[in-house]
């Protein structure tokens, strides 16, 4: 399997975001929830325009899950998924992500504006997580795809099995250092906050899975 690079410009701009902004970690999951909203928004206009598709409310949502003992947390969702070429388009190109392609250097110094005021996409997972796993199968694919990232050293993608159309992504939460603890994203009351804090407005059913040991 031959490792992806991601693009010169993700690199810097990977390593800066996982280095420099360290007050508000916990803004990831309201840039993953909201892709995950975005995702079942484009499934959703589709439906009105299409008549194969049936758009019934109750079979999109997201849903927020904690495995503790194993340190994982997963954000899936039903939306439309995405192809080979989208993971590989949208997930490889950090540049892509939102703002973030329109600051330059300086202004990304004083990472805390930034984060404040604008998404700072995807990428804001490895603030909480040392490998990020992407499972999608898109709308109208019979193959479903496994992107995988430790951080700025690149990317894989390989094929998978997925049942159903959608994106799971899958954070594996760093181990706690001696100034730093991560443990409170695999908390439930805590997540919950996090939910309610900055994602109350989203029009879709956020579901909380929590597998104690
Ligand atoms: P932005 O949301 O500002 O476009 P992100 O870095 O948050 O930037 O996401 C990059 C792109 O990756 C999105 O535009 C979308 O195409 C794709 N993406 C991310 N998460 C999902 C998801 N859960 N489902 C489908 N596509 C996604
Ligand atoms: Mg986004």
């Amino acid at each position: 399997m031959v490792k992806q690079q991601f693009k010169a410009e993700s690199k810097r701009l990977l390593d800066m975001m996982i280095n420099s902004i360290y007050s508000q970690r916990e803004i990831f999951l309201r840039e993953l929830i909201s892709n995950s909203s975005d995702a079942i928004d484009k499934i959703y206009y589709k439906a009105l325009t299409d008549d194969s598709l049936n758009f019934d409310k109750d079979s999109y949502y997201i849903k927020v899950a904690v495995d503790k003992e194993n340190r994982i947390l997963k954000i899936s969702d039903t939306g439309i998924g995405m192809t080979k070429e989208e993971l590989e388009n949208n997930l490889g190109v950090i540049a892509k992500s939102g703002s973030l392609a329109f600051k330059d250097e300086n202004e990304l110094k004083d990472g805390h504006d930034i984060i404040g005021q604008f998404g700072v996409g995807f990428y804001s997972a490895f603030m909480v997580a040392d490998v990020v796993t992407v499972i999608s199968k898109a709308l109208g694919n019979d193959d479903a795809y496994k992107w995988e990232s430790a951080g700025a050293d690149g990317y894989t993608i390989v094929p998978c099995e997925k049942d159903s159309v959608g994106t799971e992504i899958v954070l594996k939460i760093k181990e706690n250092t001696e100034d730093e603890s991560y443990d409170e994203y695999l908390e439930e009351y805590r997540l919950k906050a996090i939910i309610k804090k900055y994602s109350d407005f989203i029009r879709y059913p956020i579901k909380m899975d929590v597998t104690e040991k």
